[in-house]
Protein backbone atom coordinates (compact mmCIF):
# COMPACT_ATOMS: atom_id res chain seq x y z
CA UNK A 1 0.00 0.00 0.00
CA UNK A 2 1.56 3.35 -0.82
CA UNK A 3 1.90 5.82 1.86
CA UNK A 4 -0.80 8.14 0.67
CA UNK A 5 -3.39 5.10 1.61
CA UNK A 6 -1.78 4.67 4.57
CA UNK A 7 -1.67 8.32 5.44
CA UNK A 8 -5.71 8.53 4.65
CA UNK A 9 -6.15 5.21 6.41
CA UNK A 10 -4.91 6.99 9.84
CA UNK A 11 -6.59 9.94 9.42
CA UNK A 12 -9.59 8.45 8.89
CA UNK A 13 -8.60 5.81 12.07
CA UNK A 14 -7.50 9.41 13.91
CA UNK A 15 -11.14 11.00 12.87
CA UNK A 16 -13.18 7.57 14.02
CA UNK A 17 -11.49 7.74 17.26
CA UNK A 18 -12.56 11.51 18.12
CA UNK A 19 -15.88 10.39 17.31
CA UNK A 20 -15.87 7.53 19.57
CA UNK A 21 -14.04 9.86 22.29
CA UNK A 22 -17.20 12.08 21.98
CA UNK A 23 -19.37 9.64 22.82
CA UNK A 24 -17.49 9.25 26.08
CA UNK A 25 -17.65 12.80 26.91
CA UNK A 26 -21.66 12.89 26.10
CA UNK A 27 -21.72 10.22 28.71
CA UNK A 28 -19.64 11.95 31.08
CA UNK A 29 -21.80 15.10 31.01
CA UNK A 30 -24.90 12.75 31.38
CA UNK A 31 -23.13 11.37 34.66
CA UNK A 32 -22.52 15.05 35.43
CA UNK A 33 -26.35 15.54 35.48
CA UNK A 34 -27.06 11.92 37.31
CA UNK A 35 -28.35 11.58 40.61
CA UNK A 36 -26.47 8.70 41.39
CA UNK A 37 -23.42 9.75 43.57
CA UNK A 38 -20.64 7.63 42.12
CA UNK A 39 -21.46 8.54 38.40
CA UNK A 40 -21.69 12.23 39.75
CA UNK A 41 -18.07 11.82 41.33
CA UNK A 42 -16.81 9.80 37.47
CA UNK A 43 -18.75 12.61 35.83
CA UNK A 44 -16.96 15.58 37.82
CA UNK A 45 -13.57 14.47 36.46
CA UNK A 46 -14.70 16.17 33.22
CA UNK A 47 -16.56 19.29 35.12
CA UNK A 48 -13.38 20.02 36.24
CA UNK A 49 -12.44 20.75 32.46
CA UNK A 50 -15.41 23.18 32.74
CA UNK A 51 -14.40 24.80 35.88
CA UNK A 52 -10.79 25.51 34.15
CA UNK A 53 -12.20 26.95 31.54
CA UNK A 54 -15.74 28.44 32.52
CA UNK A 55 -19.13 29.63 30.80
CA UNK A 56 -18.01 32.92 30.22
CA UNK A 57 -14.75 31.53 28.82
CA UNK A 58 -12.62 32.83 31.70
CA UNK A 59 -8.96 30.65 32.80
CA UNK A 60 -9.50 29.98 36.58
CA UNK A 61 -5.71 29.42 37.30
CA UNK A 62 -6.56 27.44 40.22
CA UNK A 63 -7.73 24.85 38.37
CA UNK A 64 -5.38 24.43 35.72
CA UNK A 65 -3.38 21.78 37.32
CA UNK A 66 -6.65 19.68 37.90
CA UNK A 67 -7.69 20.13 34.54
CA UNK A 68 -4.71 18.51 33.53
CA UNK A 69 -4.71 15.60 36.09
CA UNK A 70 -8.41 15.08 35.79
CA UNK A 71 -9.33 15.66 32.40
CA UNK A 72 -6.34 15.92 30.06
CA UNK A 73 -4.50 12.82 31.33
CA UNK A 74 -7.04 10.94 31.58
CA UNK A 75 -8.20 11.43 27.87
CA UNK A 76 -5.08 10.70 26.56
CA UNK A 77 -5.04 7.19 28.62
CA UNK A 78 -8.51 6.52 27.10
CA UNK A 79 -6.80 7.47 23.72
CA UNK A 80 -4.05 4.83 24.57
CA UNK A 81 -6.85 2.40 25.48
CA UNK A 82 -8.97 2.92 22.56
CA UNK A 83 -6.14 2.26 20.65
CA UNK A 84 -4.59 -1.01 22.03
CA UNK A 85 -8.34 -2.13 21.61
CA UNK A 86 -8.15 -1.27 17.84
CA UNK A 87 -5.23 -2.65 16.93
CA UNK A 88 -7.33 -6.30 17.99
CA UNK A 89 -8.97 -5.41 14.48
CA UNK A 90 -6.92 -2.94 12.09
CA UNK A 91 -3.76 -3.32 10.67
CA UNK A 92 -0.78 -1.52 13.25
CA UNK A 93 0.11 0.69 10.20
CA UNK A 94 -3.73 2.32 10.35
CA UNK A 95 -3.51 2.74 14.36
CA UNK A 96 -0.07 3.79 15.41
CA UNK A 97 0.36 6.55 12.78
CA UNK A 98 -3.24 7.60 14.69
CA UNK A 99 -2.15 6.99 18.39
CA UNK A 100 1.16 9.13 17.44
CA UNK A 101 -1.13 11.89 16.15
CA UNK A 102 -3.02 11.80 19.61
CA UNK A 103 0.22 11.79 21.44
CA UNK A 104 1.57 14.63 19.64
CA UNK A 105 -1.05 16.82 20.50
CA UNK A 106 -1.49 15.33 23.91
CA UNK A 107 2.32 16.68 24.75
CA UNK A 108 1.35 19.80 22.90
CA UNK A 109 -1.19 20.38 25.13
CA UNK A 110 0.80 19.44 28.13
CA UNK A 111 3.43 22.04 26.78
CA UNK A 112 0.75 25.34 27.17
CA UNK A 113 -0.82 23.26 30.26
CA UNK A 114 -4.23 23.23 28.72
CA UNK A 115 -4.59 26.86 26.82
CA UNK A 116 -4.59 25.32 23.76
CA UNK A 117 -6.29 27.51 20.69
CA UNK A 118 -10.09 26.02 21.89
CA UNK A 119 -9.18 26.90 25.63
CA UNK A 120 -8.33 30.34 26.19
CA UNK A 121 -9.86 33.65 27.27
CA UNK A 122 -12.55 35.62 25.14
CA UNK A 123 -13.96 38.79 25.52
CA UNK A 124 -16.45 37.70 22.55
CA UNK A 125 -17.12 34.50 20.71
CA UNK A 126 -17.31 34.98 16.95
CA UNK A 127 -20.15 33.16 15.18
CA UNK A 128 -18.91 29.45 14.08
CA UNK A 129 -18.94 28.91 10.09
CA UNK A 130 -20.34 26.32 8.62
CA UNK A 131 -17.85 23.61 8.87
CA UNK A 132 -17.13 19.78 9.60
CA UNK A 133 -14.45 20.69 11.65
CA UNK A 134 -15.13 21.79 15.07
CA UNK A 135 -13.29 25.33 14.56
CA UNK A 136 -12.09 26.85 18.00
CA UNK A 137 -14.73 29.12 17.86
CA UNK A 138 -17.29 26.01 18.12
CA UNK A 139 -15.93 24.24 20.99
CA UNK A 140 -15.90 27.45 22.87
CA UNK A 141 -19.35 27.50 22.77
CA UNK A 142 -19.49 24.16 24.19
CA UNK A 143 -17.98 25.73 27.43
CA UNK A 144 -20.78 28.35 26.72
CA UNK A 145 -23.60 25.86 27.04
CA UNK A 146 -22.05 22.67 28.31
CA UNK A 147 -25.41 20.36 27.15
CA UNK A 148 -24.40 20.86 23.28
CA UNK A 149 -21.68 21.45 21.05
CA UNK A 150 -20.16 18.10 22.21
CA UNK A 151 -18.36 17.25 19.36
CA UNK A 152 -14.31 17.69 19.19
CA UNK A 153 -13.04 17.67 15.99
CA UNK A 154 -15.82 16.87 13.47
CA UNK A 155 -19.26 17.56 13.93
CA UNK A 156 -20.64 13.85 13.68
CA UNK A 157 -21.77 13.04 17.27
CA UNK A 158 -23.85 16.55 17.68
CA UNK A 159 -25.58 16.12 14.33
CA UNK A 160 -26.53 12.43 15.42
CA UNK A 161 -27.65 13.78 19.17
CA UNK A 162 -29.08 17.27 17.69
CA UNK A 163 -26.72 19.01 19.93
CA UNK A 164 -25.33 21.19 17.07
CA UNK A 165 -27.62 24.28 17.99
CA UNK A 166 -28.95 25.21 20.83
CA UNK A 167 -32.88 26.68 20.64
CA UNK A 168 -34.60 25.95 23.98
CA UNK A 169 -34.77 29.35 25.98
CA UNK A 170 -33.88 31.55 22.94
CA UNK A 171 -35.70 34.18 22.30
CA UNK A 172 -36.95 33.75 18.43
CA UNK A 173 -37.89 37.27 16.53
CA UNK A 174 -40.30 35.82 13.97
CA UNK A 175 -41.26 37.90 11.08
CA UNK A 176 -44.25 36.40 8.93
CA UNK A 177 -45.50 35.00 12.10
CA UNK A 178 -48.71 34.97 10.09
CA UNK A 179 -47.67 33.13 6.96
CA UNK A 180 -48.50 28.77 6.75
CA UNK A 181 -44.63 28.88 6.87
CA UNK A 182 -44.32 31.42 10.09
CA UNK A 183 -47.26 29.55 11.92
CA UNK A 184 -45.48 25.79 11.21
CA UNK A 185 -42.66 27.15 12.08
CA UNK A 186 -43.50 28.90 15.43
CA UNK A 187 -44.71 25.59 16.48
CA UNK A 188 -41.64 23.64 15.57
CA UNK A 189 -39.53 26.58 17.09
CA UNK A 190 -41.87 26.00 20.43
CA UNK A 191 -41.73 22.34 20.43
CA UNK A 192 -38.09 22.84 20.21
CA UNK A 193 -38.58 25.18 23.93
CA UNK A 194 -37.36 28.26 21.73
CA UNK A 195 -39.44 31.20 22.74
CA UNK A 196 -41.25 32.85 19.76
CA UNK A 197 -42.36 36.01 19.29
CA UNK A 198 -44.14 37.69 16.21
CA UNK A 199 -41.93 40.73 15.27
CA UNK A 200 -42.81 43.43 12.35
CA UNK A 201 -41.39 43.70 9.25
CA UNK A 202 -40.26 47.33 9.61
CA UNK A 203 -36.09 48.15 9.47
CA UNK A 204 -36.71 50.73 12.47
CA UNK A 205 -38.89 48.53 14.85
CA UNK A 206 -37.11 45.56 14.35
CA UNK A 207 -33.90 47.68 15.15
CA UNK A 208 -34.84 48.35 18.36
CA UNK A 209 -36.10 45.04 19.25
CA UNK A 210 -33.07 43.12 18.76
CA UNK A 211 -30.49 43.46 21.70
CA UNK A 212 -27.27 41.48 22.39
CA UNK A 213 -29.48 38.21 23.73
CA UNK A 214 -28.70 36.54 27.35
CA UNK A 215 -25.71 35.30 28.92
CA UNK A 216 -25.67 32.51 27.24
CA UNK A 217 -27.45 32.02 23.98
CA UNK A 218 -27.84 34.85 21.48
CA UNK A 219 -31.00 36.07 19.97
CA UNK A 220 -32.58 34.64 16.49
CA UNK A 221 -34.14 36.41 13.55
CA UNK A 222 -36.47 34.37 11.58
CA UNK A 223 -37.60 35.90 8.61
CA UNK A 224 -40.22 34.25 6.24
CA UNK A 225 -42.44 35.67 3.69
CA UNK A 226 -40.12 38.25 2.46
CA UNK A 227 -38.60 39.42 -0.76
CA UNK A 228 -34.74 39.06 -1.14
CA UNK A 229 -34.22 43.10 -0.63
CA UNK A 230 -36.46 43.05 2.32
CA UNK A 231 -34.81 40.69 4.11
CA UNK A 232 -31.20 41.71 3.84
CA UNK A 233 -32.47 45.15 5.19
CA UNK A 234 -34.27 43.46 7.92
CA UNK A 235 -31.45 41.30 8.84
CA UNK A 236 -28.52 43.96 8.43
CA UNK A 237 -31.13 46.00 10.60
CA UNK A 238 -31.26 43.05 13.52
CA UNK A 239 -27.41 42.51 13.31
CA UNK A 240 -26.83 46.34 13.88
CA UNK A 241 -29.09 46.08 16.86
CA UNK A 242 -27.97 43.84 18.17
CA UNK A 243 -24.78 45.11 18.31
CA UNK A 244 -21.51 43.50 19.26
CA UNK A 245 -22.50 41.16 22.01
CA UNK A 246 -21.00 38.34 23.61
CA UNK A 247 -22.41 35.93 21.18
CA UNK A 248 -23.27 36.47 17.75
CA UNK A 249 -26.70 36.87 16.23
CA UNK A 250 -28.18 34.41 14.56
CA UNK A 251 -30.37 34.76 11.12
CA UNK A 252 -32.51 32.07 9.71
CA UNK A 253 -34.11 33.20 6.24
CA UNK A 254 -36.98 30.66 4.53
CA UNK A 255 -36.42 30.87 1.14
CA UNK A 256 -39.62 29.87 -0.96
CA UNK A 257 -37.69 31.48 -4.32
CA UNK A 258 -35.95 33.93 -5.29
CA UNK A 259 -33.63 34.58 -1.92
CA UNK A 260 -30.18 32.48 -3.01
CA UNK A 261 -28.17 35.84 -3.19
CA UNK A 262 -28.91 35.90 0.91
CA UNK A 263 -27.38 32.44 0.88
CA UNK A 264 -24.08 33.29 -0.81
CA UNK A 265 -24.05 36.89 0.88
CA UNK A 266 -24.29 35.92 4.12
CA UNK A 267 -23.63 32.12 5.05
CA UNK A 268 -20.15 32.78 5.95
CA UNK A 269 -20.70 36.72 7.25
CA UNK A 270 -18.38 36.71 10.43
CA UNK A 271 -21.05 38.91 12.23
CA UNK A 272 -23.44 36.00 12.42
CA UNK A 273 -24.63 32.86 12.11
CA UNK A 274 -27.37 32.41 8.99
CA UNK A 275 -29.14 29.47 8.22
CA UNK A 276 -31.07 29.02 4.50
CA UNK A 277 -34.44 26.91 4.44
CA UNK A 278 -35.41 26.00 1.59
CA UNK A 279 -39.35 26.07 1.47
CA UNK A 280 -41.34 24.36 -0.95
CA UNK A 281 -45.02 26.34 -1.62
CA UNK A 282 -47.84 23.91 -1.26
CA UNK A 283 -46.42 21.05 0.53
CA UNK A 284 -47.28 20.31 4.26
CA UNK A 285 -46.08 23.46 6.02
CA UNK A 286 -46.07 21.08 9.53
CA UNK A 287 -44.18 18.44 8.22
CA UNK A 288 -41.64 20.66 6.32
CA UNK A 289 -41.28 22.82 10.01
CA UNK A 290 -40.54 19.90 11.63
CA UNK A 291 -37.95 18.45 9.40
CA UNK A 292 -36.26 22.21 9.18
CA UNK A 293 -36.24 22.65 13.08
CA UNK A 294 -34.79 18.85 12.82
CA UNK A 295 -31.63 19.87 11.22
CA UNK A 296 -31.37 23.35 12.66
CA UNK A 297 -30.62 21.46 15.73
CA UNK A 298 -28.32 19.33 14.37
CA UNK A 299 -25.88 22.37 13.25
CA UNK A 300 -27.00 22.30 9.98
CA UNK A 301 -26.91 25.42 7.97
CA UNK A 302 -28.69 24.88 4.73
CA UNK A 303 -32.25 23.81 5.59
CA UNK A 304 -34.97 22.05 3.77
CA UNK A 305 -37.93 20.86 4.77
CA UNK A 306 -38.50 18.95 1.24
CA UNK A 307 -36.65 16.26 -0.13
CA UNK A 308 -37.74 18.42 -3.98
CA UNK A 309 -36.22 21.53 -1.57
CA UNK A 310 -32.58 20.41 -2.56
CA UNK A 311 -33.61 20.84 -6.26
CA UNK A 312 -33.43 24.39 -5.37
CA UNK A 313 -30.28 24.26 -3.77
CA UNK A 314 -28.78 28.23 -3.43
CA UNK A 315 -25.31 27.23 -5.28
CA UNK A 316 -27.19 25.44 -8.04
CA UNK A 317 -28.51 28.91 -9.29
CA UNK A 318 -27.30 31.20 -11.60
CA UNK A 319 -25.91 34.42 -9.92
CA UNK A 320 -26.92 36.79 -12.51
CA UNK A 321 -24.39 39.59 -11.59
CA UNK A 322 -23.28 41.30 -8.89
CA UNK A 323 -25.81 41.53 -6.72
CA UNK A 324 -29.36 41.95 -8.23
CA UNK A 325 -31.11 39.31 -6.99
CA UNK A 326 -30.72 40.49 -3.24
CA UNK A 327 -32.63 43.49 -4.56
CA UNK A 328 -35.40 42.63 -6.51
CA UNK A 329 -38.25 44.38 -4.50
CA UNK A 330 -36.42 47.75 -3.59
CA UNK A 331 -39.47 50.01 -2.87
CA UNK A 332 -39.33 53.21 -4.22
CA UNK A 333 -38.79 56.09 -2.46
CA UNK A 334 -41.90 57.27 -0.75
CA UNK A 335 -43.45 54.13 -1.39
CA UNK A 336 -45.51 52.37 1.28
CA UNK A 337 -47.05 48.89 0.71
CA UNK A 338 -48.41 46.22 2.51
CA UNK A 339 -45.95 43.69 3.90
CA UNK A 340 -45.81 40.41 2.43
CA UNK A 341 -46.05 38.51 6.04
CA UNK A 342 -49.87 39.15 6.32
CA UNK A 343 -49.53 41.07 9.13
CA UNK A 344 -50.24 44.40 8.91
CA UNK A 345 -46.95 46.20 9.11
CA UNK A 346 -45.77 48.17 6.31
CA UNK A 347 -42.13 48.78 4.53
CA UNK A 348 -40.15 51.40 5.75
CA UNK A 349 -40.89 54.76 3.62
CA UNK A 350 -37.80 53.95 0.68
CA UNK A 351 -35.53 52.48 3.22
CA UNK A 352 -35.03 48.74 3.60
CA UNK A 353 -33.98 47.60 0.14
CA UNK A 354 -30.98 46.21 -0.75
CA UNK A 355 -29.06 49.23 -2.09
CA UNK A 356 -25.49 50.41 -0.92
CA UNK A 357 -25.59 53.08 1.53
CA UNK A 358 -24.24 56.40 -0.59
CA UNK A 359 -21.45 57.16 1.36
CA UNK A 360 -20.24 53.35 0.75
CA UNK A 361 -21.26 53.21 -3.07
CA UNK A 362 -19.37 57.16 -3.17
CA UNK A 363 -16.14 55.69 -2.24
CA UNK A 364 -15.97 52.99 -4.75
CA UNK A 365 -17.30 49.85 -2.98
CA UNK A 366 -18.80 47.26 -3.90
CA UNK A 367 -21.55 44.38 -2.50
CA UNK A 368 -18.62 41.88 -2.49
CA UNK A 369 -16.23 43.90 -0.43
CA UNK A 370 -17.80 42.38 3.05
CA UNK A 371 -15.11 43.24 4.97
CA UNK A 372 -15.00 47.15 4.12
CA UNK A 373 -18.58 47.54 4.59
CA UNK A 374 -18.83 45.42 7.74
CA UNK A 375 -16.06 47.41 9.23
CA UNK A 376 -17.72 51.03 8.21
CA UNK A 377 -20.75 49.52 9.20
CA UNK A 378 -19.80 48.38 12.58
CA UNK A 379 -17.66 51.78 13.03
CA UNK A 380 -20.87 54.06 12.21
CA UNK A 381 -22.65 52.01 14.48
CA UNK A 382 -20.07 52.71 17.43
CA UNK A 383 -20.41 56.28 17.20
CA UNK A 384 -24.53 56.33 16.96
CA UNK A 385 -23.90 54.42 20.18
CA UNK A 386 -21.96 57.17 21.74
CA UNK A 387 -18.82 55.10 22.36
CA UNK A 388 -15.81 54.09 20.41
CA UNK A 389 -14.45 50.71 19.96
CA UNK A 390 -12.51 49.06 23.12
CA UNK A 391 -10.07 47.12 24.35
CA UNK A 392 -11.32 43.26 24.61
CA UNK A 393 -11.44 41.90 28.53
CA UNK A 394 -13.67 45.15 29.67
CA UNK A 395 -16.74 43.64 29.49
CA UNK A 396 -17.85 44.16 32.84
CA UNK A 397 -17.34 47.71 32.78
CA UNK A 398 -19.34 48.41 29.68
CA UNK A 399 -22.09 50.70 30.16
CA UNK A 400 -25.34 48.99 30.62
CA UNK A 401 -27.76 52.04 29.13
CA UNK A 402 -28.84 50.57 25.62
CA UNK A 403 -27.95 53.92 23.28
CA UNK A 404 -29.91 56.83 23.38
CA UNK A 405 -31.25 56.15 19.72
CA UNK A 406 -31.72 52.57 20.12
CA UNK A 407 -33.71 51.23 23.22
CA UNK A 408 -32.95 47.79 24.03
CA UNK A 409 -35.86 45.48 24.79
CA UNK A 410 -34.05 43.75 27.47
CA UNK A 411 -31.52 46.54 29.10
CA UNK A 412 -29.83 44.90 31.51
CA UNK A 413 -27.62 42.74 29.53
CA UNK A 414 -25.22 44.80 28.86
CA UNK A 415 -23.60 45.26 25.97
CA UNK A 416 -19.81 44.36 25.04
CA UNK A 417 -16.89 46.83 23.51
CA UNK A 418 -16.30 45.75 19.65
CA UNK A 419 -14.01 42.73 19.33
CA UNK A 420 -11.00 42.55 16.63
CA UNK A 421 -12.26 40.92 13.85
CA UNK A 422 -13.85 37.67 14.19
CA UNK A 423 -12.05 36.25 11.23
CA UNK A 424 -8.86 36.43 12.86
CA UNK A 425 -9.59 34.18 15.27
CA UNK A 426 -11.67 31.57 12.94
CA UNK A 427 -8.51 31.43 11.07
CA UNK A 428 -6.49 30.99 14.14
CA UNK A 429 -5.48 27.25 13.70
CA UNK A 430 -6.51 24.25 12.85
CA UNK A 431 -9.65 22.30 14.50
CA UNK A 432 -9.51 20.38 17.21
CA UNK A 433 -11.99 20.16 20.25
CA UNK A 434 -9.89 18.88 23.30
CA UNK A 435 -7.14 17.83 21.68
CA UNK A 436 -6.76 21.59 19.97
CA UNK A 437 -3.64 22.55 18.25
CA UNK A 438 -1.32 24.66 21.14
CA UNK A 439 -0.25 28.06 21.16
CA UNK A 440 1.96 29.85 23.68
CA UNK A 441 -0.16 33.62 23.45
CA UNK A 442 -3.70 34.64 23.77
CA UNK A 443 -4.12 36.71 20.63
CA UNK A 444 -3.81 40.23 20.17
CA UNK A 445 -6.59 42.42 22.98
CA UNK A 446 -7.83 39.08 24.83
CA UNK A 447 -7.22 38.61 28.34
CA UNK A 448 -4.17 36.59 28.31
CA UNK A 449 -3.71 33.52 30.91
CA UNK A 450 -3.75 34.33 34.24
CA UNK A 451 -5.12 37.64 33.63
CA UNK A 452 -8.47 36.07 34.31
CA UNK A 453 -11.03 38.71 35.70
CA UNK A 454 -11.77 38.05 39.52
CA UNK A 455 -15.03 35.34 39.44
CA UNK A 456 -17.03 37.66 41.06
CA UNK A 457 -16.49 41.11 39.12
CA UNK A 458 -18.44 39.13 36.21
CA UNK A 459 -22.31 40.19 35.85
CA UNK A 460 -22.88 35.73 35.26
CA UNK A 461 -20.64 34.59 37.39
CA UNK A 462 -22.33 33.72 40.18
CA UNK A 463 -25.24 31.91 37.92
CA UNK A 464 -23.00 29.85 36.03
CA UNK A 465 -20.96 28.43 38.96
CA UNK A 466 -24.50 27.25 40.46
CA UNK A 467 -25.55 25.31 36.87
CA UNK A 468 -22.01 23.83 37.07
ZN1 LIG B 1 -17.59 19.08 28.10
ZN1 LIG C 1 -12.92 22.13 26.36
Amino acid sequence: MSWIGVAAGSLAVFLASTVAFDVVHAVLHGMMRSRVRLLQAVGGLHGVHHRFLDRELRIHEEWRRANLLCHVIPEYLTQLGFGALLLLALPARFVVPAVALETAVFLAILRVRGSDLNHRPRARVPAYRPHLFCLPEYHALHHVQPDAYLSSWVRVLDALLRTGAVLGGRRVLLVGSATPAGRALARALAGAGARVEPAPAEVASLRQLAGPGGPHASDVLLLTGCPAAKAAALLEAFVEGAGSGWLAPEVAVVDAGGCGALYRRYLRDPRLVYRHLLWVEGEPPERQAWRAVDLWRRGFHLLAGSPAAWLRHPRLRPRGGSRPSVGPHEPEPGDRREAPDGVGHEYEEGGGGAELEPQHAAAGLQWEDHEELDRRRREAHEQRAGHGAEPQGQREEQPEQPPEDQPRVEPGRGQLGMDGHPERVAHAGAPGGHHGQAVDEAPEGTRRIGEAQPAQRHPHATAARRKR
